[in-house]
């Protein structure tokens, strides 16, 4: 099987007039399936529970966009059972089989676009392009490891002994749990589940209780395209109630996860403890969180610099986990960067994610609000208020853009992740007192430096301890493929999804040697 080098897929353009009528359309479409329900599968069986979950409009609360029925822990360990039973015969799926099921839901995927962005703004509150980044990372994701697959079901190099025949093949492991996050609700959903299954793993999928419709209607894409009931389980529910329970079953065999700090290292504690009957290590896959800075250097292009620092804080409402959540400027800039940065910061619109104009939208939850502008208050204290510093006007979880001067490095806002719309500036005695400020923290996933200095930008990739550095652009936006995505420290255990080496963790390796003189 030949497959057509990989290309990201590319983003619509919504300043053409047919790709707007195009996202109008899905967007009154999509809106006329709210408050539809959505029953739990496990195998072939269709289930619904008394516990219902009420997934909100958050640009918009009194929305019902889809209601989905809870799993219980009784149905949580009858996943784990049933992905372990189908296990075999889905292992032996030839690849080739598993990678032709994968291209076509990515092809089914890229047909209904319009409509999962429609779903992004409803249900994730993205505005039209984030809708649209996010839909087309999901793509890419298919498309990258369905081509990864292929080089790593053919034959491998290794040395050959004299009188033999020696060969590699890589294996799947098992049952796989896989736990998204809400925030980019396609794209890390589709990564963690089709890594699992393309490998050849069976795997249970525990959406974000945030975002159930789009894995929902992810999971009808997978039917769509082939993908046997008995290889994947679409199962809703609270991961307080049932993740434990799929975490710590004994025919558990690896868990993919991405989401908080917390949350991860409780996986990995749990995981780590073998239970009764259980036959291996079971592996983590975890992706946490970060803090995020961009540095300003005094050379540099302040305009250019303003700008990646105010996308990368403001696109999403903040709610990356590649968020710049601290500016770190020089002092011979401090002042010029904060005037321009809060200019700009006043032209932001704040408002509904389906209109267009708005270039931010709601945050995720009345939960997310609180605890924002919870940091909100507490940064007012930590530091100068240059912009926003409440919530705003309107039927949804509005917060305005943030900004904070003058933070010092042990200040919660500086330390913390707030996962929102909230930017610390702080000042730098020069560039080394920069870098050491922006490595003062537990999290390493992102960081940017905006600088004109060859030396300072060599000393930036040298020094600065994060998985993803990006130089003179945004710290936001890594594309599969080109920008291989994990964190080192407590941001995770660097999968570095979109990767070459990120199936390898979905995998095990074989050594056979066979005798052949
Ligand atoms: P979260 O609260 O940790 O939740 C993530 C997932 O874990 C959800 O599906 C959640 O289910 C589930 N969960 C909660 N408790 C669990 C438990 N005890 N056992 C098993 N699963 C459990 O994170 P979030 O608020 O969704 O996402 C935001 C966080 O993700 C931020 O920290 C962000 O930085 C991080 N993130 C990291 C990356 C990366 O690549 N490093 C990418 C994106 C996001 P429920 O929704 O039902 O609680």
């Amino acid at each position: 099987m030949n497959l057509p080098e990989f290309h990201n897929e590319p983003y619509s353009d919504f300043s053409a007039p047919a790709n707007r009528e195009a996202m109008e359309e899905a967007l009154s479409n999509v809106r006329a399936q709210f408050g539809r329900e959505y029953q739990l599968r496990i195998g072939s069986d269709w289930i619904a529970t008394n516990d219902k979950l009420n997934s909100l409009n958050p640009s918009n609360t009194r929305e019902v966009v889809g209601i989905h029925h809870r799993a219980t822990t009784e149905l949580a360990n009858r996943a784990v059972e049933c992905a372990y039973t189908y296990f075999p015969a889905w292992s032996r799926t030839p690849a080739e089989e598993r990678v032709r099921l994968l291209v076509d839901a990515a092809r089914i995927l890229r047909r209904r676009k319009m409509e999962f962005n429609a779903w992004m703004v409803y249900e994730a509150g993205k505005s039209w392009p984030e809708a649209e980044a996010d839909v087309s990372e999901a793509i890419d994701f298919c498309d990258y490891y369905a081509r990864e697959m292929l080089r790593l079901a053919g034959p491998q190099k290794i040395h050959q002994m004299a009188g033999e025949q020696d060969e590699l093949v890589y294996i799947p492991l098992g049952v796989g749990i896989v736990i998204p996050p809400w925030n980019f609700p396609l794209a890390i959903l589709v990564g963690m589940t089709v890594a699992s299954l393309v490998t050849g793993n069976t795997a249970i999928i525990k959406p974000s209780s945030e975002t159930p419709t789009i894995a929902a209607k992810f999971a009808e894409v997978l039917l769509e395209a082939g993908f046997p009931e008995g290889c994947f389980t679409l199962l809703t529910g609270s991961g307080s109630a049932v993740g434990d329970v799929l975490v710590q079953h004994p025919k558990t065999r690896f868990i993919a996860f991405t989401g908080s700090r917390d949350v991860g290292l409780r996986i990995n504690e749990l995981a780590a403890k073998t239970q009764p009957g259980q036959l291996w290590i079971k592996r983590v896959i975890a992706e946490m969180g970060g803090k995020d800075a961009i540095v300003v250097d005094a050379d540099c292009d302040l305009d250019k610099a303003v700008e990646g620092v105010l996308v990368s804080a403001f696109g999403y409402q903040g709610q990356k986990c590649s968020a710049c959540s601290r500016a770190i400027v020089d002092a011979k800039v401090y002042e010029p960067f904060l005037d321009k940065l809060a200019q700009k910061a006043k032209t932001i619109r704040v408002g509904p994610a389906d209109d267009p104009r708005n270039y931010m939208g709601p945050v995720i939850s009345a939960g997310a609000r609180k605890s924002i502008l919870e940091y909100i208050e507490a940064g007012k204290k930590e530091g100068r208020l240059l912009s926003g510093g409440q919530a705003q006007e309107g039927d949804g979880y509005f917060i305005a853009p943030t900004i904070v001067a003058d933070v010092d490095s042990k200040a919660r806002i500086f330390q913390e992740e707030i996962f929102g719309p909230v930017l610390a500036v702080t000042k730098a005695r020069d560039f080394q007192h920069a870098l050491d400020l922006a490595n003062d923290s537990q999290y390493g996933l992102t960081g940017a430096v905006f600088s004109n200095d060859p030396e300072h930008l060599r000393q930036a990739a040298e020094q600065f301890h994060v998985g993803n550095l990006y130089l003179n652009r945004k710290c936001t936006g890594a594309m599969v493929g080109a920008h291989p995505f994990g964190g080192f420290n407590m941001s995770g255990t660097d999968s570095k999804a979109g990767g070459p080496d990120y199936l390898m963790l979905f995998l095990q390796a074989k050594s056979i040697a066979r005798k052949v003189s």
